[in-house]
């Protein structure tokens, strides 16, 4: 059947330059190469050109391409178990969500797939709790200028970026927005109908911009007095990507929900929603769910991933190689005044400001097309570095000199 059908198709598949180029709907700008394989901190294309990696799945693969305990991990659940629902209780979710809790402090973890499920069951849970405590008119989900929460519509409905929002009207209503990082605003916009204010730690889609702490200590107090949850999307800024396994760590603020997703299983679909003690009990059994949440072989993964952490000392690592790179980049940005200013971020969370009229993609395209390094752009005009967590000192070096060969060649 299948022979069949593929006779039928292979002259047209022959025609394409990249697999799925003729089928796969075009809603992404992928880069001309088709990415085979991945080892560490580099990926492989189907020439076999290999590709020093600073975007690492776009801030996911802490651990590296194929890390070796994460495969094991992988292929031991799926020759055990890979979904039973959560009809019932199994040791991969229930595992992890203990290690969760324990390494967190917060009582109760809910997992889904995505980033923006981890987001939206937050914005759901906000929205309950209220209802549950009988004050129906808190309702307002509280975002900040430049966020970036995800594509669904709740989650986009809580990002701040027009030219996501146009053309996907009308969103979910009851959100509004604070500029990012004014504690003045923020008094002003925390009240009695705000369920919840949903804060990244850093910014990373909006070009790496980090909070300031008292902007989050601000928040903190704030919503503790006007009686609103405090959200910390940690999608992308989490699991030791600031040298911490949590951003609130780094940023000493306690939030009462926290959003992963990304990096927590090294690659494989997982999100996840942390939940403090207070709003532990919001949501009741069939008031929100998935099929897939908590699934054994992500979650196995996610074990594996935290076990590979403590085995390592990954965030002092991180804090040093992370230094490491920054200093690189901030002698760059010296050195060339002409095309950035001084780099952004905290860790291995990086992001360098390009100035016009160059843009990211101009050094994006050249460093993948000619020295063999993968950068990624993030809001308007920054380049972003998010590697692997395990990048080693001599790919950190590498990378500078590349990137630097990569500056010649654009200017
Ligand atoms: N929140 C933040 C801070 C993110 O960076 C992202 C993705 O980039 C998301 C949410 C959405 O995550 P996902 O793409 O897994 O839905």
């Amino acid at each position: 059947m299948f022979r069949t059908q593929s006779a039928i198709v292979a002259p047209a598949e022959q025609a394409e330059r990249f697999p799925g180029e003729r089928h796969l709907l075009q809603n992404y700008a992928r880069a001309p190469i088709a990415i085979v394989r991945g080892e560490g901190c580099e990926l492989i294309d189907s020439t076999g050109t290999r590709y020093l990696d600073m975007v690492a799945g776009i801030a996911v693969c802490a651990l590296g391409h194929a890390h070796p305990a994460i495969t094991e991990a992988i292929a031991a659940q799926a020759a055990t178990l890979v979904q039973a629902s959560n009809l019932f209780y199994h040791e991969p979710a229930g595992t992890l969500a203990n290690e969760l809790s324990a390494r967190s402090g917060f009582e109760r973890v809910f997992f889904c797939n995505s980033g923006a499920e981890a987001n939206e069951a937050a914005i759901k849970l906000a929205r309950k709790r209220a209802f549950r405590n009988g004050e129906t008119s808190r309702r307002t989900i509280l975002a900040c200028g430049g966020s970036f929460h995800g594509r669904t519509m709740g989650a986009l409905a809580a990002t701040e970026n027009p030219h996501y929002h146009e053309g996907f009207e009308p969103l979910p209503g009851g959100f509004a927005f604070t500029p990012f990082n004014d504690v003045a605003a923020l008094e002003g916009a925390i009240d009695e109908t705000t369920a919840a204010f949903i804060v990244e730690p850093v910014q990373g889609e909006s070009g790496v911009r980090p909070a300031d702490r008292a902007f989050l200590a601000a928040a903190r107090r704030l919503c503790d007095e006007r009686g609103a949850l405090l959200i910390f999307d940690e999608i992308q800024c989490g699991m030791g990507r600031l040298g911490t396994l949590f951003a609130f760590q780094t940023f000493d603020v306690r939030p009462d929900l926290v959003t992963l997703a990304k990096a927590l299983s090294n690659g494989l679909p997982i999100g996840a929603l942390l939940i403090d003690g207070k709003a532990a009990r919001a949501l009741q059994p069939g008031d929100h769910g998935t099929t897939f949440g908590g699934s054994p072989v992500p979650a196995a993964a996610a074990l594996a991933h935290l076990r590979v952490r403590d085995e390592t000392g990954l965030d002092a690592h991180v804090a040093r190689v992370g230094a490491a790179l920054r200093a690189g980049l901030a002698a760059i940005a010296e050195r060339r005044q002409d095309l950035f200013e001084a780099p952004r971020g905290i860790g291995l969370m990086l992001g360098l400001p390009v100035r016009p009229p160059r843009t990211p993609k101009d050094f994006v395209d050249a460093g993948r097309d000619h020295e063999r390094i993968l950068l990624n752009g993030a809001g308007d005009n920054t380049l972003r570095f998010v590697p692997p967590l395990t990048i080693r000192d001599d790919e950190v070096a590498e990378a500078l000199a590349r990137f630097s060969r990569t500056i010649e060649r654009v200017s």
